[in-house]
């Protein structure tokens, strides 16, 4: 089968174009994306490939979720070299992908604001170091759900507390769609992939490499505890990824231990199996054109998810040791 990429930029086009397949009541998978298109959405987009004939990717940056203007300025659009990618995933998997690239009026005709709120989750971590983050993503998830009538939501774990936030969206707002969360994709220094990585420059690129590292950390904390047949503090499994995260240049946002599906903080002792995410958000010090001069990236592992936990182990294994010469 022969795979094919075709873009909407409005309502009307998108549901032209998904008209025959809602009629044949065949699956739609969606990933939502704010476009600067990396090897990290192109493994949601091949995931979903994998689950549905017809994959909507979305490409809009959203500006109800920036809570700094700055930041939203700075943010990566690459919008030709994504539908590259789009129009590559599609030959190779041969599904249609449907690129949704939609104006700020099209997404928000009364003016760009965010109208959505979801409650409790959204206390701690990114909810609480960005004001009005996730009203936004809350917002924007809500209004592109309403226009693709997807089957299948794909998102990825990197953005975990989003991901807790938009199951609770779907549950509140009664959209049919099953959420499939996506393993965190990361490049070969264990970097997580993120757009905003483009945004860094050497320097601060080798300081980004800390992020992985202070997870590790802690993953080797509980399984040594694990083995040991013995608890563990959460201060201490906290501390133990703070000590690696510590270097000029970087700047903690938050680094906290959290339960992962209420997003509240786990504290005292706890068994060494405890199900609990290891979150981090850091500013990291650049010169790059176009940043600010920091970089704001996030990051986490869920510790006791050995299939989480392993995949973190195996590409810190295979990353080269910082400082090592570059091939
Ligand atoms: P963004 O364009 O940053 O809003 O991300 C769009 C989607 O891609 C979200 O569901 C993210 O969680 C997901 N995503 C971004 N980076 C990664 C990554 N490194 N691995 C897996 N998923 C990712």
């Amino acid at each position: 089968m022969s795979g094919r990429l075709v873009r909407c930029d409005d309502r009307a086009a998108l549901d032209a174009t998904l008209a025959p397949v809602r009629g044949a009541d065949e699956p739609i998978a969606f990933v939502p994306t704010m476009g600067a298109l990396h090897h990290g959405h192109r493994a949601l987009v091949e995931r979903a490939a994998t689950r549905a004939g017809t994959v909507v990717v979305s490409i809009f940056v959203n500006p109800t979720q920036f809570d700094r203007a700055d930041d939203l300025a700075a943010y990566p659009r690459t919008l030709e070299a994504d539908l590259a990618v789009l129009a590559d995933v599609a030959q190779d998997r041969g599904v249609t992908v449907v690129a949704f690239v939609p104006t700020v009026d099209a997404v928000y005709p009364d003016g760009p604001a965010a109208t959505l709120h979801v409650p409790d989750v959204t206390e701690h971590l990114c909810g609480a170091s960005r004001p009005g983050h996730f009203d936004g993503v809350a917002t924007v998830v809500d209004a592109l759900l309403a226009a693709v009538r997807p089957t299948l939501l794909v998102m990825g774990r990197k953005d975990h507390q989003q991901l807790v936030v938009v199951a609770r969206l779907v549950e509140m707002r009664g959209h049919r769609v099953l959420l499939d969360a996506a393993p965190t994709v990361r490049d070969v220094d264990a970097v997580a992939v993120s757009s905003r990585n483009t945004l860094l420059d050497p320097a601060g690129r080798a300081l980004a490499r800390h992020i992985p590292v202070a997870l590790g950390r802690a993953v080797d904390r509980v399984r040594a505890a694990r083995a040991a047949g013995t608890t563990v503090e959460a201060d201490a499994i906290v501390a133990t990824a703070a000590r690696a995260l510590a270097a000029d240049g970087l700047v903690l946002d938050y680094l906290e231990l959290v339960d992962p599906e209420r997003i509240v903080p786990l504290t005292g002792e706890l068994r060494a199996d405890v199900d609990a995410l290891l979150a981090v958000a850091v500013h990291v010090r650049t010169g790059a054109e176009g940043s600010a001069g920091t970089v704001r990236l996030i990051d986490n592992v869920r510790l006791g998810d050995a299939d989480d936990e392993q995949r973190l182990r195996d590409a810190l294994a295979a990353a080269p040791r910082p400082g090592a010469a570059q091939g």
